[in-house]
Protein backbone atom coordinates (compact mmCIF):
# COMPACT_ATOMS: atom_id res chain seq x y z
CA UNK A 1 0.00 0.00 0.00
CA UNK A 2 1.16 3.72 -0.96
CA UNK A 3 1.64 5.78 2.27
CA UNK A 4 -0.49 8.53 3.04
CA UNK A 5 0.46 11.06 0.13
CA UNK A 6 1.37 14.15 2.27
CA UNK A 7 3.07 17.58 0.78
CA UNK A 8 5.91 16.99 3.22
CA UNK A 9 9.56 16.49 1.59
CA UNK A 10 9.83 12.46 0.80
CA UNK A 11 13.96 13.09 1.89
CA UNK A 12 13.78 15.47 5.18
CA UNK A 13 17.78 15.64 4.76
CA UNK A 14 18.03 16.53 1.33
CA UNK A 15 15.05 19.04 1.76
CA UNK A 16 17.64 20.37 4.18
CA UNK A 17 20.66 20.70 2.08
CA UNK A 18 18.96 22.54 -0.56
CA UNK A 19 17.68 24.99 1.89
CA UNK A 20 20.66 25.69 3.16
CA UNK A 21 21.70 26.05 -0.08
CA UNK A 22 19.11 28.47 -1.22
CA UNK A 23 19.55 30.57 1.92
CA UNK A 24 23.40 30.43 1.03
CA UNK A 25 22.00 31.85 -2.58
CA UNK A 26 20.06 34.71 -0.77
CA UNK A 27 23.09 35.82 1.50
CA UNK A 28 25.70 35.86 -1.51
CA UNK A 29 22.87 37.75 -3.69
CA UNK A 30 22.61 40.44 -0.90
CA UNK A 31 26.16 40.72 0.14
CA UNK A 32 27.25 41.28 -3.09
CA UNK A 33 23.93 43.30 -4.20
CA UNK A 34 25.97 46.70 -5.67
CA UNK A 35 28.23 44.58 -8.17
CA UNK A 36 25.31 43.78 -9.88
CA UNK A 37 23.15 46.40 -12.23
CA UNK A 38 20.50 48.18 -10.11
CA UNK A 39 18.15 46.70 -12.92
CA UNK A 40 18.24 45.25 -16.15
CA UNK A 41 15.78 45.47 -19.75
CA UNK A 42 13.64 41.65 -19.11
CA UNK A 43 14.66 39.84 -22.86
CA UNK A 44 11.88 38.19 -24.12
CA UNK A 45 13.56 35.06 -23.92
CA UNK A 46 13.32 35.22 -19.86
CA UNK A 47 9.70 36.31 -19.77
CA UNK A 48 8.97 33.32 -22.04
CA UNK A 49 10.87 31.57 -19.96
CA UNK A 50 8.09 31.41 -17.40
CA UNK A 51 5.07 30.46 -20.04
CA UNK A 52 3.93 26.94 -19.90
CA UNK A 53 0.60 25.06 -18.82
CA UNK A 54 -0.28 24.36 -15.19
CA UNK A 55 2.26 21.78 -13.86
CA UNK A 56 0.02 18.56 -12.69
CA UNK A 57 2.99 16.62 -11.93
CA UNK A 58 6.18 17.54 -9.85
CA UNK A 59 9.60 19.40 -10.39
CA UNK A 60 12.63 19.13 -8.45
CA UNK A 61 13.10 22.00 -5.51
CA UNK A 62 16.67 22.40 -7.08
CA UNK A 63 15.38 22.60 -10.66
CA UNK A 64 12.38 25.32 -9.75
CA UNK A 65 15.06 27.10 -7.77
CA UNK A 66 17.36 27.49 -10.54
CA UNK A 67 14.58 29.13 -12.85
CA UNK A 68 14.61 31.39 -10.29
CA UNK A 69 17.89 31.96 -10.00
CA UNK A 70 17.67 32.25 -13.80
CA UNK A 71 14.72 34.10 -14.57
CA UNK A 72 13.23 36.13 -11.95
CA UNK A 73 16.25 37.01 -9.26
CA UNK A 74 18.19 39.10 -11.72
CA UNK A 75 14.93 41.42 -13.24
CA UNK A 76 13.18 42.44 -9.87
CA UNK A 77 12.75 46.60 -9.83
CA UNK A 78 16.16 46.91 -7.74
CA UNK A 79 14.87 48.71 -4.38
CA UNK A 80 17.72 46.19 -2.63
CA UNK A 81 20.20 48.12 -4.41
CA UNK A 82 21.93 50.79 -3.23
CA UNK A 83 21.92 52.83 -6.30
CA UNK A 84 17.54 52.86 -6.46
CA UNK A 85 16.11 55.76 -5.84
CA UNK A 86 12.92 55.51 -7.71
CA UNK A 87 9.66 56.19 -6.29
CA UNK A 88 9.94 55.65 -2.08
CA UNK A 89 10.64 52.14 -1.82
CA UNK A 90 12.56 50.20 1.38
CA UNK A 91 16.04 48.23 1.08
CA UNK A 92 15.27 45.53 2.86
CA UNK A 93 17.43 43.43 5.43
CA UNK A 94 18.57 40.10 5.38
CA UNK A 95 17.57 40.24 9.75
CA UNK A 96 14.04 41.13 8.05
CA UNK A 97 14.55 38.07 5.36
CA UNK A 98 15.19 35.46 8.02
CA UNK A 99 12.35 36.56 10.05
CA UNK A 100 10.13 36.18 6.69
CA UNK A 101 11.56 32.26 6.52
CA UNK A 102 10.54 31.85 10.27
CA UNK A 103 6.81 33.32 9.71
CA UNK A 104 6.26 31.25 6.91
CA UNK A 105 7.85 28.06 8.31
CA UNK A 106 4.88 28.80 11.04
CA UNK A 107 2.11 29.80 9.14
CA UNK A 108 0.18 31.48 11.44
CA UNK A 109 -3.38 33.05 10.79
CA UNK A 110 -3.20 36.26 12.73
CA UNK A 111 -7.19 36.96 12.42
CA UNK A 112 -7.54 36.18 15.79
CA UNK A 113 -7.10 33.57 18.59
CA UNK A 114 -5.66 32.89 21.41
CA UNK A 115 -1.68 32.69 20.33
CA UNK A 116 1.78 34.22 21.01
CA UNK A 117 1.84 35.27 17.15
CA UNK A 118 -0.88 37.74 18.00
CA UNK A 119 1.19 39.01 21.11
CA UNK A 120 3.84 40.26 18.97
CA UNK A 121 2.08 41.94 16.25
CA UNK A 122 0.04 44.02 19.89
CA UNK A 123 4.00 44.49 21.05
CA UNK A 124 4.62 46.18 17.66
CA UNK A 125 1.32 48.60 17.66
CA UNK A 126 2.29 48.93 21.66
CA UNK A 127 5.89 50.36 20.18
CA UNK A 128 4.07 52.44 17.58
CA UNK A 129 2.00 53.74 20.31
CA UNK A 130 5.00 54.63 22.72
CA UNK A 131 7.12 56.13 19.46
CA UNK A 132 3.85 58.57 17.91
CA UNK A 133 3.12 59.73 21.53
CA UNK A 134 -0.76 58.11 21.29
CA UNK A 135 -2.10 57.63 24.71
CA UNK A 136 -3.04 53.97 26.12
CA UNK A 137 -6.18 52.72 24.40
CA UNK A 138 -4.63 53.41 20.95
CA UNK A 139 -4.51 50.35 18.78
CA UNK A 140 -2.89 49.03 15.77
CA UNK A 141 -2.95 46.93 12.95
CA UNK A 142 -0.18 45.68 10.02
CA UNK A 143 -1.81 46.30 7.02
CA UNK A 144 -0.32 45.56 3.03
CA UNK A 145 0.65 48.97 2.59
CA UNK A 146 -0.53 53.34 3.71
CA UNK A 147 -3.39 52.95 0.70
CA UNK A 148 -4.98 50.41 2.77
CA UNK A 149 -4.15 51.83 5.82
CA UNK A 150 -5.02 55.38 4.33
CA UNK A 151 -8.55 53.64 3.54
CA UNK A 152 -8.80 52.62 7.17
CA UNK A 153 -8.23 55.80 8.64
CA UNK A 154 -10.79 56.74 6.24
CA UNK A 155 -13.74 53.93 7.39
CA UNK A 156 -13.29 55.02 10.79
CA UNK A 157 -13.85 58.45 10.44
CA UNK A 158 -16.66 57.82 8.58
CA UNK A 159 -18.28 55.97 10.98
CA UNK A 160 -17.42 58.06 14.18
CA UNK A 161 -19.19 61.00 11.99
CA UNK A 162 -22.35 58.94 10.95
CA UNK A 163 -22.06 56.28 13.90
CA UNK A 164 -21.84 52.94 13.91
CA UNK A 165 -25.71 52.41 12.86
CA UNK A 166 -25.02 53.66 9.63
CA UNK A 167 -22.74 51.08 8.91
CA UNK A 168 -26.08 48.99 8.84
CA UNK A 169 -28.02 51.55 7.28
CA UNK A 170 -25.75 52.50 4.42
CA UNK A 171 -24.57 55.66 3.40
CA UNK A 172 -27.53 57.27 1.83
CA UNK A 173 -29.84 56.30 4.77
CA UNK A 174 -26.95 57.92 7.48
CA UNK A 175 -26.09 61.34 5.59
CA UNK A 176 -23.13 59.86 4.03
CA UNK A 177 -23.69 62.09 1.20
CA UNK A 178 -22.36 65.34 2.79
CA UNK A 179 -19.67 64.35 4.61
CA UNK A 180 -15.96 66.27 3.21
CA UNK A 181 -13.00 65.72 3.41
CA UNK A 182 -9.89 67.77 3.00
CA UNK A 183 -6.25 67.07 2.41
CA UNK A 184 -3.54 69.38 0.22
CA UNK A 185 -2.89 69.04 -3.87
CA UNK A 186 0.63 67.06 -2.84
CA UNK A 187 -1.13 64.89 -0.86
CA UNK A 188 -0.78 60.62 -2.21
CA UNK A 189 -3.23 59.83 -4.43
CA UNK A 190 -4.83 56.83 -2.34
CA UNK A 191 -6.52 59.33 -0.02
CA UNK A 192 -8.71 60.20 -3.09
CA UNK A 193 -9.40 56.87 -3.74
CA UNK A 194 -9.64 55.67 0.20
CA UNK A 195 -12.69 58.12 -0.32
CA UNK A 196 -13.88 56.65 -3.55
CA UNK A 197 -13.78 52.88 -1.63
CA UNK A 198 -15.45 54.44 1.42
CA UNK A 199 -18.02 55.25 -0.99
CA UNK A 200 -18.06 59.07 -0.58
CA UNK A 201 -17.10 59.70 -3.56
CA UNK A 202 -13.60 61.20 -4.51
CA UNK A 203 -15.31 64.52 -5.46
CA UNK A 204 -15.87 64.45 -1.55
CA UNK A 205 -12.05 64.90 -1.17
CA UNK A 206 -10.80 68.74 -1.39
CA UNK A 207 -7.64 69.65 -2.41
CA UNK A 208 -6.27 72.43 -1.08
CA UNK A 209 -3.23 74.49 -2.39
CA UNK A 210 0.50 73.93 -0.78
CA UNK A 211 2.55 77.03 0.49
CA UNK A 212 6.08 77.06 -1.44
CA UNK A 213 7.47 74.61 1.12
CA UNK A 214 4.83 72.55 -0.32
CA UNK A 215 2.65 72.14 2.84
CA UNK A 216 -0.89 72.50 2.97
CA UNK A 217 -2.11 76.14 2.72
CA UNK A 218 -3.71 76.46 6.23
CA UNK A 219 -5.57 79.54 6.04
CA UNK A 220 -7.12 77.85 2.69
CA UNK A 221 -7.92 75.17 4.24
CA UNK A 222 -9.74 76.46 7.07
CA UNK A 223 -11.56 78.56 4.45
CA UNK A 224 -12.68 75.64 2.36
CA UNK A 225 -13.97 73.82 5.82
CA UNK A 226 -16.07 76.85 6.32
CA UNK A 227 -17.55 77.18 3.00
CA UNK A 228 -18.71 73.90 3.17
CA UNK A 229 -20.41 74.25 6.35
CA UNK A 230 -22.34 77.40 4.84
CA UNK A 231 -23.10 75.03 1.58
CA UNK A 232 -24.80 72.74 3.96
CA UNK A 233 -21.79 69.96 3.57
CA UNK A 234 -20.45 68.11 6.66
CA UNK A 235 -16.76 68.61 7.06
CA UNK A 236 -15.68 65.52 8.92
CA UNK A 237 -11.64 64.77 7.99
CA UNK A 238 -8.64 66.12 7.49
CA UNK A 239 -5.86 64.20 6.00
CA UNK A 240 -2.53 65.95 6.88
CA UNK A 241 0.81 64.25 5.11
CA UNK A 242 4.23 64.05 6.84
CA UNK A 243 5.88 63.86 3.63
CA UNK A 244 4.62 64.28 0.20
CA UNK A 245 5.55 61.71 -2.20
CA UNK A 246 6.96 64.75 -4.51
CA UNK A 247 9.59 66.55 -2.21
CA UNK A 248 9.04 65.41 1.53
CA UNK A 249 7.20 67.65 2.68
CA UNK A 250 5.63 68.00 5.96
CA UNK A 251 2.15 69.43 6.56
CA UNK A 252 1.85 71.80 9.67
CA UNK A 253 0.40 68.88 11.81
CA UNK A 254 0.12 70.80 14.99
CA UNK A 255 -2.54 73.43 12.79
CA UNK A 256 -3.83 70.46 11.73
CA UNK A 257 -5.04 69.23 15.24
CA UNK A 258 -6.11 72.70 16.09
CA UNK A 259 -8.04 73.22 13.45
CA UNK A 260 -9.29 69.29 14.06
CA UNK A 261 -10.32 69.81 17.46
CA UNK A 262 -12.06 72.88 17.01
CA UNK A 263 -14.05 71.33 13.95
CA UNK A 264 -14.92 68.43 15.67
CA UNK A 265 -13.25 66.67 12.34
CA UNK A 266 -10.88 63.35 12.23
CA UNK A 267 -7.20 63.97 11.63
CA UNK A 268 -5.50 61.58 9.82
CA UNK A 269 -1.60 61.28 8.96
CA UNK A 270 -0.47 60.06 5.98
CA UNK A 271 3.03 59.05 7.10
CA UNK A 272 4.21 56.76 4.39
CA UNK A 273 7.40 58.74 3.64
CA UNK A 274 8.78 60.26 6.75
CA UNK A 275 6.30 59.56 9.97
CA UNK A 276 9.34 56.92 11.25
CA UNK A 277 11.64 60.49 11.00
CA UNK A 278 10.40 59.76 14.53
CA UNK A 279 12.94 57.92 15.36
CA UNK A 280 15.55 60.46 14.92
CA UNK A 281 15.99 63.36 17.28
CA UNK A 282 16.49 66.20 15.36
CA UNK A 283 13.72 65.53 13.33
CA UNK A 284 11.16 64.48 15.31
CA UNK A 285 10.20 67.99 16.18
CA UNK A 286 9.00 68.22 12.27
CA UNK A 287 6.22 65.97 13.04
CA UNK A 288 4.94 67.75 15.96
CA UNK A 289 1.58 67.38 16.41
CA UNK A 290 1.48 64.12 15.76
CA UNK A 291 0.35 62.93 18.98
CA UNK A 292 -2.39 64.64 18.59
CA UNK A 293 -3.93 62.84 15.82
CA UNK A 294 -6.72 60.46 15.79
CA UNK A 295 -5.01 58.05 13.34
CA UNK A 296 -1.83 57.94 11.74
CA UNK A 297 -1.26 55.08 8.36
CA UNK A 298 2.87 54.25 7.69
CA UNK A 299 4.61 52.29 6.15
CA UNK A 300 7.88 49.92 7.96
CA UNK A 301 8.43 48.55 4.37
CA UNK A 302 9.78 52.28 3.62
CA UNK A 303 12.12 54.04 5.54
CA UNK A 304 11.95 51.40 8.24
CA UNK A 305 13.51 49.01 6.08
CA UNK A 306 11.19 45.72 6.58
CA UNK A 307 11.12 43.76 3.87
CA UNK A 308 7.54 44.28 1.58
CA UNK A 309 4.88 44.70 2.55
CA UNK A 310 4.52 46.10 6.21
CA UNK A 311 2.22 48.98 6.24
CA UNK A 312 0.68 49.83 9.63
CA UNK A 313 -2.38 51.54 11.03
CA UNK A 314 -2.59 53.23 14.27
CA UNK A 315 -6.11 54.51 16.05
CA UNK A 316 -5.32 57.01 19.01
CA UNK A 317 -8.79 55.05 20.23
CA UNK A 318 -9.77 51.19 19.93
CA UNK A 319 -13.24 51.93 20.51
CA UNK A 320 -13.29 54.09 17.10
CA UNK A 321 -11.74 51.31 15.58
CA UNK A 322 -13.87 48.51 16.51
CA UNK A 323 -16.75 50.81 15.85
CA UNK A 324 -15.64 50.74 12.79
CA UNK A 325 -14.60 47.29 11.70
CA UNK A 326 -15.86 44.58 14.47
CA UNK A 327 -19.14 42.37 13.53
CA UNK A 328 -20.35 38.84 15.29
CA UNK A 329 -20.22 36.03 13.14
CA UNK A 330 -21.42 32.70 14.75
CA UNK A 331 -18.03 31.04 13.86
CA UNK A 332 -16.09 33.60 15.32
CA UNK A 333 -17.62 33.30 18.74
CA UNK A 334 -14.86 34.15 21.54
CA UNK A 335 -14.73 32.66 24.99
CA UNK A 336 -12.72 33.52 27.97
CA UNK A 337 -10.57 30.57 27.63
CA UNK A 338 -9.12 28.05 25.10
CA UNK A 339 -7.93 29.29 21.67
CA UNK A 340 -11.44 31.16 21.05
CA UNK A 341 -10.16 33.96 24.25
CA UNK A 342 -8.09 36.92 23.61
CA UNK A 343 -10.67 39.37 22.19
CA UNK A 344 -10.69 41.48 20.41
CA UNK A 345 -9.36 40.31 17.64
CA UNK A 346 -6.86 41.87 14.75
CA UNK A 347 -10.09 40.55 12.96
CA UNK A 348 -11.77 43.19 14.51
CA UNK A 349 -9.79 45.82 13.91
CA UNK A 350 -9.79 46.01 10.02
CA UNK A 351 -11.26 44.50 6.99
CA UNK A 352 -8.86 41.09 6.47
CA UNK A 353 -9.76 38.19 8.71
CA UNK A 354 -7.05 35.73 7.31
CA UNK A 355 -3.71 37.79 8.02
CA UNK A 356 -0.21 36.63 7.42
CA UNK A 357 2.70 37.08 10.24
CA UNK A 358 3.95 40.59 8.95
CA UNK A 359 4.74 41.03 12.64
CA UNK A 360 7.44 39.32 12.88
CA UNK A 361 9.77 40.56 10.20
CA UNK A 362 8.78 43.99 11.84
CA UNK A 363 9.61 42.53 15.50
CA UNK A 364 13.14 41.00 13.95
CA UNK A 365 13.73 43.97 12.40
CA UNK A 366 13.21 46.36 15.28
CA UNK A 367 14.65 44.17 18.34
CA UNK A 368 18.15 42.97 16.20
CA UNK A 369 18.93 46.25 14.78
CA UNK A 370 17.49 48.74 17.29
CA UNK A 371 15.36 51.51 16.37
CA UNK A 372 19.01 53.36 16.87
CA UNK A 373 20.45 52.00 13.87
CA UNK A 374 17.03 52.59 11.73
CA UNK A 375 16.94 56.29 13.13
CA UNK A 376 20.86 56.41 11.91
CA UNK A 377 19.93 55.27 8.55
CA UNK A 378 16.90 57.50 8.23
CA UNK A 379 19.92 60.52 8.55
CA UNK A 380 22.33 59.05 6.66
CA UNK A 381 19.45 59.16 3.43
CA UNK A 382 18.69 62.82 4.31
CA UNK A 383 22.04 63.54 4.64
CA UNK A 384 22.58 61.66 0.72
CA UNK A 385 20.02 63.85 0.31
CA UNK A 386 21.59 67.30 0.84
CA UNK A 387 24.80 66.16 -0.23
CA UNK A 388 22.92 65.60 -3.95
CA UNK A 389 21.23 68.75 -3.68
CA UNK A 390 24.82 70.45 -2.99
CA UNK A 391 26.37 69.02 -6.28
CA UNK A 392 23.34 69.63 -8.65
CA UNK A 393 23.53 73.50 -7.44
CA UNK A 394 27.81 73.24 -7.98
CA UNK A 395 26.74 71.76 -12.16
CA UNK A 396 26.11 74.44 -13.71
CA UNK A 397 24.03 71.61 -16.20
CA UNK A 398 21.31 70.41 -13.76
CA UNK A 399 19.32 72.59 -11.85
CA UNK A 400 17.29 72.21 -8.46
CA UNK A 401 13.16 72.12 -9.03
CA UNK A 402 12.09 72.22 -5.07
CA UNK A 403 13.47 71.99 -1.93
CA UNK A 404 14.82 69.52 -0.10
CA UNK A 405 13.70 68.88 3.80
CA UNK A 406 14.34 65.56 3.94
CA UNK A 407 15.51 63.08 1.92
CA UNK A 408 13.89 63.05 -1.71
CA UNK A 409 15.62 65.47 -4.58
CA UNK A 410 13.69 66.46 -7.67
CA UNK A 411 16.35 68.17 -10.32
CA UNK A 412 16.79 68.06 -14.08
CA UNK A 413 19.34 68.89 -16.38
CA UNK A 414 18.77 71.97 -18.52
CA UNK A 415 18.15 71.58 -22.01
CA UNK A 416 16.36 73.15 -25.05
CA UNK A 417 13.02 70.60 -24.40
CA UNK A 418 13.89 69.89 -20.62
CA UNK A 419 11.10 67.30 -20.61
CA UNK A 420 11.71 65.12 -23.30
CA UNK A 421 15.68 65.39 -22.24
CA UNK A 422 15.38 64.53 -19.08
CA UNK A 423 12.92 61.77 -19.82
CA UNK A 424 15.07 60.29 -21.66
CA UNK A 425 17.92 60.71 -19.37
CA UNK A 426 15.78 58.22 -17.05
CA UNK A 427 15.12 55.60 -19.17
CA UNK A 428 19.22 55.53 -20.30
CA UNK A 429 19.63 55.50 -16.81
CA UNK A 430 17.51 52.52 -16.21
CA UNK A 431 18.51 50.64 -18.92
CA UNK A 432 22.06 51.24 -17.88
CA UNK A 433 21.80 49.66 -14.92
CA UNK A 434 23.86 52.33 -12.52
CA UNK A 435 20.73 53.93 -11.11
CA UNK A 436 17.16 54.15 -10.60
CA UNK A 437 15.52 57.19 -10.13
CA UNK A 438 12.00 57.73 -11.66
CA UNK A 439 10.10 61.25 -12.26
CA UNK A 440 7.76 63.33 -11.53
CA UNK A 441 5.91 66.66 -12.33
CA UNK A 442 6.42 70.15 -10.38
CA UNK A 443 4.69 73.34 -11.83
CA UNK A 444 4.39 71.47 -14.56
CA UNK A 445 7.98 70.79 -15.72
CA UNK A 446 9.44 67.28 -15.41
CA UNK A 447 11.27 66.37 -12.52
CA UNK A 448 14.45 63.89 -12.33
CA UNK A 449 13.07 62.21 -8.58
CA UNK A 450 15.67 60.55 -6.28
CA UNK A 451 14.14 59.39 -3.28
CA UNK A 452 16.35 57.81 -0.92
CA UNK A 453 15.93 55.33 1.05
CA UNK A 454 17.79 52.67 1.09
CA UNK A 455 20.45 52.27 3.73
CA UNK A 456 22.86 50.64 2.16
CA UNK A 457 23.19 53.99 -0.44
CA UNK A 458 26.22 55.39 -0.08
CA UNK A 459 28.04 58.68 -1.43
CA UNK A 460 29.57 56.92 -3.94
CA UNK A 461 26.07 56.17 -5.39
CA UNK A 462 24.74 59.94 -5.33
CA UNK A 463 28.17 60.44 -7.63
CA UNK A 464 27.57 57.82 -9.76
CA UNK A 465 24.16 59.08 -10.68
CA UNK A 466 25.02 62.81 -10.86
CA UNK A 467 27.90 61.27 -13.16
CA UNK A 468 25.28 59.74 -15.66
CA UNK A 469 23.10 61.88 -15.62
CA UNK A 470 25.42 64.58 -16.66
CA UNK A 471 26.95 62.28 -19.29
CA UNK A 472 23.53 60.87 -20.49
CA UNK A 473 22.42 65.03 -20.30
CA UNK A 474 25.43 65.51 -22.98
CA UNK A 475 24.21 63.24 -25.56
CA UNK A 476 20.97 64.78 -26.09
CA UNK A 477 17.14 62.65 -26.17
CA UNK A 478 17.41 58.93 -27.65
C1 LIG B 1 4.13 55.22 -0.58
C2 LIG B 1 3.10 56.20 -0.14
C3 LIG B 1 1.77 55.83 0.01
C4 LIG B 1 1.29 54.46 -0.39
O1 LIG B 1 1.82 53.52 0.46
P1 LIG B 1 1.89 51.99 0.00
O2 LIG B 1 2.63 51.36 1.11
O3 LIG B 1 2.63 51.98 -1.30
O4 LIG B 1 0.49 51.52 -0.15
C5 LIG B 1 0.87 56.74 0.51
N1 LIG B 1 1.27 57.99 0.83
C6 LIG B 1 2.55 58.39 0.67
C7 LIG B 1 2.91 59.78 1.06
C8 LIG B 1 3.50 57.52 0.17
O5 LIG B 1 4.76 57.91 0.02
Amino acid sequence: MNPAPTLDPPDWDAFRAQGHRMLDDMVDYLRGIRERPVWRPIPDAVRGALREPVPRGPTALAEVHESFLQHVLPYAVGNAHPGFFGWVHGGGTPVGMLAEMLAGGLNANLGGRDQMPVEVERQVAEWARELFGFPAGASGLFVTGTSMANLLGVLVARTAALGAESRRRGLAASGGGALTAYASAAAHGSVARALDFAGLGSDALRLVGVDGAHRVDVPALERAIAADRTAGRRPFLIVGTAGTVDVGAIDDLDALARIAAREGMHLHVDGACAALAVLVPELAPRLRGIERADSIAFDFHKWGQVPYDAGFFLARERDAQLAAFAAPAAYLRRDTRGLAAGSPWPCDLGPDLSRGFRALKAWFTLKVLGTDALAEAIRGTCRLAQRLAARIEREPRLELLAPVPLNIVCFRHRGAEPDALNAAIVRVLHESGLAAPSTTVLDGRLAIRAAIVNHRTEARDIDTLVDAVLRFGAAGPT
